[in-house]
């Protein structure tokens, strides 16, 4: 896949390269709409959280990476049980006895690899995708009330250091733990 270059303007530009970014900017550039995934990091990139939850594997389907997910050698899993701090185990929780579909089998996947395995699908269907790439600022107008600010540009600092001002209507903050637009809008609660 060859590198896009960066316009002046997206319909859509989706912030951060994690599970929710990827499959964002996936969908919405399937729809036509063109759309901008910014990751700030290189991508791949390491990170936690790597235990699948059955209904994962919808999302997938629809993506059409169920079949690159089941070869991928990832571990199968069937079940959950938790310990407590104490050293107590629960039951094991059979996902199948829940809901007999195709889902109650998931996945422990290798989160670097699985994000990027959405990275790379977003840019298979249309997403022009920059890792190494920040988001500075998201640049808002007054919206029909204060507390809903309508985005008009992102302001992002490119992998060779420079800002770049990007025109847009929606912006997806898919920043995970950063919560970029909370943090702005002073909507954070700690
Ligand atoms: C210790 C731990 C264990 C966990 N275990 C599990 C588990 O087993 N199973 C499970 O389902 N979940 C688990 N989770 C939760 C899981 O990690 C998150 O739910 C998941 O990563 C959220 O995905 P996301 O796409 O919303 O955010 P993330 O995966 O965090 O992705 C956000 C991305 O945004 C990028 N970003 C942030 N700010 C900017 C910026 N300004 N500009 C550009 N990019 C930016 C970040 O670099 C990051 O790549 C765990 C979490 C922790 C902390």
């Amino acid at each position: 896949m060859s590198t896009p270059n960066m316009k002046d303007f997206y319909d859509c530009v989706v912030i951060g390269g994690g599970p929710a970014g990827g499959t964002a900017a996936a969908i919405v550039a399937e729809s036509g709409v063109s759309t901008l995934l910014i990751e700030r990091d290189p991508v791949p990139r390491f990170h936690v959280g790597e235990s699948l939850m059955p209904e994962c594997y919808w999302p997938l389907e629809r993506l059409g990476l169920i079949d690159q997910v089941k070869r991928s050698g990832w571990q199968t899993k069937k079940s959950v049980q938790f310990v407590t701090h104490t050293g107590k185990e629960s039951a094991p929780f059979f996902f199948r006895k829940h809901d007999e579909r195709e889902c109650s089998t998931t996945w422990q996947v290798e989160r670097s690899e699985f994000d990027k395995m959405l990275y790379d699908r977003a840019s298979e269907l249309g997403a022009d995708c920059f890792d190494r790439t920040r988001l500075i600022d998201v640049q808002t107008e007054a919206g029909e009330t204060p507390d809903q600010p309508v985005a008009r540009a992102v302001v992002v600092k490119t992998a060779d250091g420079t800002e770049k001002t990007i025109g847009c209507k929606v912006v997806v903050d898919a920043t995970g733990q950063q919560a970029f637009l909370a943090g702005k809008m002073g909507l954070k609660e700690i």
